[in-house]
């Protein structure tokens, strides 16, 4: 269930009724209904009604952020943009770019350059990942050797190393890391996390960018199994609880 509160805290005194239905129908009813169609296709689809209509104001930044929030890259949304072009009308399509550039140019200026290098974006484990996640080798001879930073609530998928398992050093920000079927433990720099194989887990960033150094324990057989994304849903439950200690 979404907690949505911006038709009460922007048009409660005036128009409580419209409020009331903004927040409690259309986000609390119909967005919740994720096991119908997941939250990153719908703010996909709401992008693209908001700027099918020429709306340009507040309502599409907030859209568009929300499906950057939901794992929409910049590539992808610049390419609904452009696909969409075609139908809408051009002009439509040009008076949104400068937002998306907004929307996501937030991104580069709050990524500190994590201790040992941002890298390049991650896109070989994109479909890993919801999120942008950026990897950076740095010994790939003897045991490999990577850094991997997690922008803002960006995590990867449960998975399970097979053979060797893992082990994370954290060295900026924020996160979590989960084992299945137990609760998930906060990430802050200095801690380290030991994955035995064929142990199902995932880690990623909190609400703030993380990154760790990830060394893939070696062993003949080893391999990765990736499974599916953790929901926004199971996410979200983590800051909630954590809010609540
Ligand atoms: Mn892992």
């Amino acid at each position: 269930m979404i907690k949505q509160t911006a038709g009460r805290d922007g048009l409660g005194d005036l128009a409580p009724k419209f409020a009331q239905l903004n927040d409690d129908v259309l986000f609390g009813q119909v967005w919740s209904r994720e096991d119908r169609l997941s939250l990153r296709d719908r703010s996909m689809i709401t992008v693209v009604a908001l700027v099918s209509k020429g709306i340009t104001d507040n309502s599409l930044k907030y859209h568009i952020q929300n499906a950057k929030n939901h794992g929409v890259t910049k590539t992808e949304m610049v390419e609904i943009i452009t696909h969409i072009a075609f139908y809408v009308g051009w002009p439509h399509a040009w008076a949104v770019f400068p937002m998306v550039r907004e929307v996501y140019a937030q991104d580069a200026v709050n990524a500190k350059e994590p201790l040992f290098g941002l890298g390049q974006p991650n896109d070989a484990y994109a479909a890993y990942f919801i999120g942008q996640s950026y990897l950076n080798p740095l010994t790939t001879q003897g045991v490999a050797v990577c850094n991997v930073t997690f922008e803002p609530r960006c995590r990867n998928n449960w998975h399970i190393h097979h053979g060797g398992g893992q082990i994370l050093l954290c060295t900026d920000g924020e996160g979590w890391y989960q084992q299945w079927g137990q609760s998930a433990r906060s990430l802050h720099p200095g801690d380290v996390v030991y994955i035995p194989p064929e142990v199902k887990h995932w880690h990623g960033a909190a609400e703030d960018w993380f990154s760790h150094v990830a060394i893939e324990i070696p062993a003949p057989d080893a391999s990765n199994e990736w499974l599916e994304p953790v929901s926004d849903e199971e996410y979200n439950m983590l800051t909630q609880l954590q809010t609540e200690e």
